[in-house]
């Protein structure tokens, strides 16, 4: 009795039946003019994401995102957690680009450019189609089981594959290639990153798929707040194909007319062919991708049946019901505006930073030391980023203080392109250099091509007051 009482009326997900289990989805290839072209599109996109993290620029690679190190390199400039304000920056630029693209297109980076469509769709669905045929042409049931086999062995080696590309973004091409070519006892943790990425890779296209476009991603359940009634979705001519039904013919000399039918012929290829299971003859829901694959299955019945194309296309929800589609609305000028706005700040605050960053820290400990010379020293560490893709050389010296003397390793000190180095100095002066109160002296930090910057640190010495305890001394960068 419960059961009835409490089970849902209609189906609650696409993907779940009424009972709670989960409803197998095999969409029907339809071939068409969409189809062929994100087919194009799909395949350019999977050449890039795969030789993305190969190329370099100056010797650095174009894109690496070394979160271990907190590093991330986009086309030959380094970016450090320190550039927060460039981060908010950027990410701003991708939520107001992906406001103004979902309204004027509705999901057309979900139907065509997002990684779990473009593979789930062009290589996932494929292969299973090899092994498994597709619906109405399945294989015959002999060695079915090896068949299984046989594709989830596929699928283990694309699952592979991506994994790695996908790694390479954050670990580079050159420890992938060690961890790869290196036995798993010597690299243990990178083993098991490597077969938990795979494994998850493989749960996703084998397992979960469309459900990560229907229950986990967030984008879907922004889409009513991000489109308007004058966005670019896929839909269905209510006015032309209602009421739907199959054609008969009149008989000569019948009493009761045939109701006039609308166009759609309610084949339902549209509903089989859909990748997340839905009708969109329902109207537009949060589980349509805009894929575009029902326009295609529609568009061979309509030709097959001699009407014109287009029941289900590309259109607005206004241009469907009113014939007309609004082009300007405000929130498509808002919104570039608002980038415009965001992308010059961006270029002025990546424009506003040096090609080398550095902090000047005093050392931990005594504030300083008493030399067997008998001078006082002061410690002093350089915290410096090279952000160029070049190895520099930089160089310290003291401006304009006559009674000071720095000691150092290393004098200019080398930083590889991109490296952070912390080498540490002695600011050396007689004792009578000091009096009550600490002195702050002007470090200057040149690379001999261009950087100079200048930045104050404070020295302590036997008569200063607040000599006691140690403090580090800001700095900003350059
Ligand atoms: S494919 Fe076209 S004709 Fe067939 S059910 Fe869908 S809308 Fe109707
Ligand atoms: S309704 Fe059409 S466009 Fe939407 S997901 Fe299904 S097949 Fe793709």
């Amino acid at each position: 009795m419960s059961e009835s009482l409490l089970g849902p009326q209609d189906r609650v997900l696409s993907t779940l039946n009424n009972d709670g289990s989960r409803r197998w989805l095999c969409p029907r290839p339809s071939d068409g003019r969409f189809v062929r072209q994100r087919r194009v599109v799909a395949w350019a996109l999977i050449v890039l994401f795969t030789v993305l993290p190969h190329l370099r620029l100056n010797g650095r690679p174009l894109v690496l995102l070394d979160i271990i190190n907190r590093e991330f390199t986009l086309f030959g400039r380094v970016f450090l957690p320190t550039d927060t304000l460039l981060l908010a920056l950027l990410l701003l630029i991708v939520f107001f680009t992906v406001f103004l693209v979902t309204a004027l297109f509705g999901r057309v980076w979900c139907g065509w450019a997002c990684p779990q469509t473009v593979y789930m769709e062009f290589v996932y669905r494929p292969i299973e189609r090899l092994f498994e045929g597709t619906p109405g042409k399945r294989k015959p049931r002999s060695m079915r089981g090896l068949r299984k086999f046989a594709k989830f062995a596929a699928f283990l080696l694309v699952s592979m594959f991506l994994a790695h590309t996908f790694l390479a973004y954050f670990v580079g091409t050159d420890n992938l290639r060690r961890w790869i070519l290196g036995s798993p006892h010597e690299h243990p943790i990178a083993f098991l990153v490597m077969a938990g990425t795979t494994g998850l890779m493989l749960f996703d296209f084998g397992y979960f798929r469309e459900q990560v476009c229907i229950v986990m991603c967030p984008y879907a359940r922004f889409q009513s707040a991000l489109l308007d009634r004058d966005s670019l979705i896929v839909t269905y001519d209510r006015k032309r194909g209602e009421p739907r039904g199959k054609a008969r013919k009149e008989k000569p000399g019948a009493d009761i007319a045939l109701p006039q039918l609308g166009d759609c012929v309610d084949c339902t290829l549209c509903v089989q062919t859909c990748p997340t299971g839905i009708d969109i003859r329902e109207g537009l829901q949060l589980e349509c991708i805009g894929c575009a694959q029902c326009i295609d299955a529609c568009d061979a019945v309509m030709e097959k049946i001699g009407r014109p194309k287009g029941l289900i296309r590309y259109s607005s929800e206004r241009a469907v019901e009113e014939g007309r589609r609004r082009l300007v609305r405000p929130r498509v000028v808002i919104y570039p505006l608002l980038l415009v706005v965001l992308l010059s700040a961006f270029v002025v605050v990546v424009r506003s930073k040096g090609s080398a960053e550095f902090v000047l820290l005093r050392e931990r400990g005594l504030p300083f030391q008493v030399m067997a010379s008998g001078e006082i020293a002061n410690q002093m560490r350089i915290r410096l980023t090279n952000r160029t893709p070049a190895d520099a050389a930089y160089t310290v010296e003291l401006v304009d203080q006559p009674g000071l003397r720095l000691r150092a390793d290393t004098n200019p000190f080398p930083a590889a392109a991109g490296e952070q180095v912390s080498p540490r100095m002695l600011i050396l002066a007689d004792p009578s250099y000091f009096d009550a109160s600490p002195k702050t002296i002007r470090v200057r930090i040149s690379d001999g091509a261009g950087f100079e910057r200048e930045r104050d640190f404070v020295i302590h010495g036997p008569r200063t007051r607040s000599a006691g305890g140690t403090r580090e001394e800001p700095g900003d960068g350059g």
